[in-house]
């Protein structure tokens, strides 16, 4: 998957479109990655046994890896990315702006 966990993103499409947040988890199986202030949904809950607390709470949920791109730490832009094959055969993500590695 090209967006990986600690990766810095922009979102470019859905509610949150334009907001840049820090990927917390990444789900490469679904495509889908939580990002850190990105796409809070609100959950209402009841008090039972284990939740103490009712009411409303607000958390994020996962959105798709295609709805975001990912900000390049070396050249700042949001960039699309590509795949080089390192000797040794190691496969790296290149910023398809800049040209630099960026693994
Ligand atoms: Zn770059």
């Amino acid at each position: 998957m090209k967006i990986r966990k600690n990766d810095n993103i922009l979102v470019i499409a859905g509610k949150d479109k334009g907001k840049k947040g820090k990927v917390r988890y990444a789900y490469p199986k679904t495509g889908r990655i939580l990002v850190e202030g990105i796409n809070f949904a609100k959950r209402h809950t009841r008090a039972t046994g284990q939740v103490r607390q009712a009411g409303i709470i607000e958390r994020e949920e996962t959105i798709d890896v295609s709805d975001v791109l990912l900000v390049c730490s070396k050249c700042n832009r949001a960039a699309r990315i590509g795949f080089k094959k390192l000797e040794g055969g190691k496969r790296v993500r290149v910023c398809k702006a800049c040209n630099e590695v960026i693994d």
